[in-house]
């Protein structure tokens, strides 16, 4: 293939040459021109105006002024040291501050010259401030070419000794922008340009670097975002496409004895409609010919592993062995340990195996997967790995908690001449945009209902200095029969630090709660799994009232009778490992409660996160504002947004987008199912392209 202009390696563009290549390469991952047009702004400042100091507020974005310092002072010593000035603008006056650099914009600021001025307003001792601005002589500016909407490009510490900050960067697009054909390739056919009124890329790519007028910017942005969240959308629907073109499955066709005699005679309780719902569906799935992939979503607490299990004693009957992969180790063992204590008294062999499990141990397990003795297999990721050979793997469970991405999944059976059927239960909800994105080539399943007889807990927030209250409450919450988990987080910093905490905390409630009276267990991650077994089994046998745990039990103990979860510290958790928390109580029958520990210094987030928790135990609910306050990019766990082609669009704020974007790419699917129309043929040949190089999604050709 001829080498296009875009492939030009950025080190050829002019102004840009070895050294600054390196840079390039190393800090942005930019190797090409065509990736460094897609190095978008991310930010614009608006230089079409000079904003008034009479005008900011501190609620306000990053805002231009025009005006001259005055008092210019040094103040503090060594590394405390700081550089104020103020900054006025004849109508208004305000600080400026850096804290930083200090020396260099000592001398550099010069008091009676007019300069123009980007920053963020804020407040400090009520006064208004700006820190760090960027600032230019006001002769420099109007020299300059900028008018309308001056992008911001990231940057980084390194690169901008060289010249390479925001402004060092728009230069070199301006020059890749003003070399470049004037031809690059489309990559949407004419028919979704129309119907989705998208501009052209070429014009797109321009205009989102040198846009005139807000409408500029959100017409490339629109079509940019399209463009990436079509692709992606498009991979899963083909994944699933051509999953579905095959007969290619396991047949499940009967329904036998260990399905029968389980369901009829070990069941410990009546499932509920959801349960039995999703079972049937599960079951249809399995018997249809073609491989299942499917998702099975249900809050915590909804019962998915008896679930699990039913789907796996189906796989059994059929002649077939079932594995069940959880995120931990942790996670594994109690899942051999909750399926093991259900399968009580019915012949079937059910083992674990993780990368702990070596030597003899695990040659025994893998020699029962290879001669099938092993029904239920029940481990990590080594569940999966070359080295384990089924006879005949029917039925693959993943409790997964966003780990596995698309890739991952479909390896997985690659191997096999008949795939195994998929199931993939997550534990927290999803927000529908993220689902779409992540699971969008799989069928979904949804238990949307709770086992009965349970109330409601009541979730309540505290302040530290209430504690002795809460303890009293404890004590009564004791003295009624009931078990308690009060939880540390986790401050990743240190890990010594938190064993610190979680230590003091079980010597103030040790103290508080003095044997023989009260019996208090602790766990944490860096016992050996014999102790914390050992002690999490004291719990569970209701030998001890408190269990003091850092959130090593988040992931699945399961103790009807305890009905308290204090969390300390509560503003240090997200919001989705709260829910997860909270879900551990409130299994039993009698009231339970959450209470939300935190000190009077609460960030806005963190206000957010307790309010949310506090109003509404509602996993989907939850989900959505923990998206809308995280960003999409922690949700999605090791998946990285940029991975799998997400550079512009953002999953928490462009759920409109991504639904014509899935439109578009079902629509093209149904009339042109192969993608061999001429009139789709740009799309094909990205799609291609795209899959061919999974280190940039974003390549224009
Ligand atoms: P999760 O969906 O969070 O994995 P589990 O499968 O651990 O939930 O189930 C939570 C608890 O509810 C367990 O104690 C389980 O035995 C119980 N449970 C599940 N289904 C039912 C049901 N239909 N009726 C009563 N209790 C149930
Ligand atoms: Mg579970």
């Amino acid at each position: 293939m001829r080498q296009s202009f875009f492939d030009t390696p950025i080190e050829f563009i002019k102004g840009v040459g070895p050294k600054r290549a390196e840079l390039f390469n190393k800090e942005l991952n930019v190797f090409t021109a065509s990736d460094l047009l897609h190095h978008y702004p991310f930010r614009y400042v608006d230089r079409s105006r000079f904003y008034s100091i009479k005008e900011l507020n501190p609620e306000m974005h990053y805002v231009q002024l025009k005006g001259k310092v005055k008092n210019i002072s040094l103040q503090g010593q060594g590394r405390q040291q700081r550089l104020t000035a103020e900054f006025s603008d004849g109508a208004g006056v305000m600080d400026l501050a850096w804290f930083q650099g200090v020396k260099y914009f000592k001398t550099w600021l010069q008091e009676g010259v007019e300069y123009v001025l980007f920053g963020k307003p804020g407040i400090f001792n009520r006064k208004l401030q700006m820190v760090h601005p960027d600032m230019e002589l006001f002769s420099d500016f109007n020299a300059g070419p900028a008018q309308g909407y001056q992008p911001v490009y990231s940057s980084t510490e390194k690169m901008k000794p060289f010249g390479l900050d925001s402004k060092g960067i728009y230069k070199i697009i301006k020059q890749i922008l003003s070399q470049m054909p004037d031809q690059m390739p489309e990559t949407l056919s004419v028919n979704i340009k129309e119907n989705y009124k998208l501009i052209d890329r070429i014009k797109a790519i321009n205009l989102i670097h040198t846009p005139d007028t807000t409408d500029d910017i959100r017409n490339a942005t629109y079509r940019l975002k399209f463009d990436e969240l079509f692709y992606i959308q498009l991979r899963l629907l083909k994944s699933k496409q051509s999953r579905t073109e095959k007969l290619n499955g396991h047949i499940f066709s009967i329904v036998g004895d260990q399905f029968n005699n389980f369901y009829h005679s070990h069941l410990p309780f009546q499932l509920t409609e959801a349960q039995k719902k999703v079972v049937r569906e599960i079951r249809t799935d399995m018997g249809s010919g073609f491989q299942m992939n499917r998702l099975l979503q249900g809050d915590v607490g909804s019962g998915k592993t008896i679930v699990a299990l039913l789907c796996m004693l189906i796989a059994i009957d059929n002649n077939t062995q079932a594995c069940l992969m959880a995120p931990t180790e942790i996670l594994a063992m109690q899942h051999l340990e909750s399926i093991s204590a259900l399968l009580t008294g019915l012949d079937l062999r059910v083992e674990l195996l993780t990368g702990n499990i070596k030597g003899k141990e695990r040659k025994r397990i893998l020699e029962a997967a290879t001669t099938g003795e092993v029904d239920i297999l029940i481990g990590t990721h080594a569940l999966i790995e070359g080295s384990v050979q089924y006879k005949d793997l029917g039925l693959v469970i993943i409790d997964e908690q966003h780990r596995f991405g698309v890739e991952q999944r479909a390896k997985m059976w690659e191997k096999n001449q008949k795939p195994p059927h998929v199931l993939v239960m997550t534990a927290t909800p999803i927000p529908r945009t993220l689902a779409m994105t992540l699971y969008g080539d799989l069928d979904v399943s949804i238990i949307n209902e709770l086992p009965p007889g349970r109330k409601p807990i009541l979730t309540l927030h505290r302040y530290d200095n209430k504690r002795f209250e809460l303890f009293q409450f404890l004590k009564k919450e004791i003295a009624l029969g009931r078990q308690i988990y009060i939880v540390y987080p986790l401050i990743q910093e240190s890990e010594k630090l938190d064993l610190k905490n979680l230590m003091e905390g079980f010597d103030i409630i040790s103290e508080a709660f003095p044997k023989p009276q009260y019996q208090v267990s602790i766990v944490h991650g860096k016992m050996k799994p014999a102790e914390r077994e050992f002690e999490m089994n004291r719990f569970v046998r209701g030998e001890t009232h408190i269990m003091v745990a850092t959130t090593v039990i988040e992931v699945g103990v399961n103790v009807p009778n305890a009905s308290v979860m204090i969390i300390e510290n509560a503003e240090r958790f997200g919001l989705s490992q709260l829910h997860q928390l909270r879900g551990r109580v409130g299994r039993g029958a009698d009231q339970s409660y959450c209470v939300l520990m935190t000190s009077h210094k609460l960030s806005h987030e963190g206000k957010v996160r307790i309010e949310t928790m506090v109003k509404t135990t509602d996993g989907f609910e939850i989900a959505e504002v923990d998206l809308k306050l995280r960003g999409p990019g922690d949700l999605m766990g090791t998946q990285q947004s940029g991975d799998i082609g997400l550079h512009l669009a953002d999953l928490g704020k462009d759920a409109k987008i991504l639904e014509l974007a899935r439109q578009a790419a079902t629509e093209l699917l149904d009339t042109d199912p192969a993608m061999i129309s001429s009139s789709n043929n740009m799309i094909t040949k990205r799609f291609e392209s795209l899959h061919s190089d999974s280190r940039n999604w974003s390549k224009i050709s």
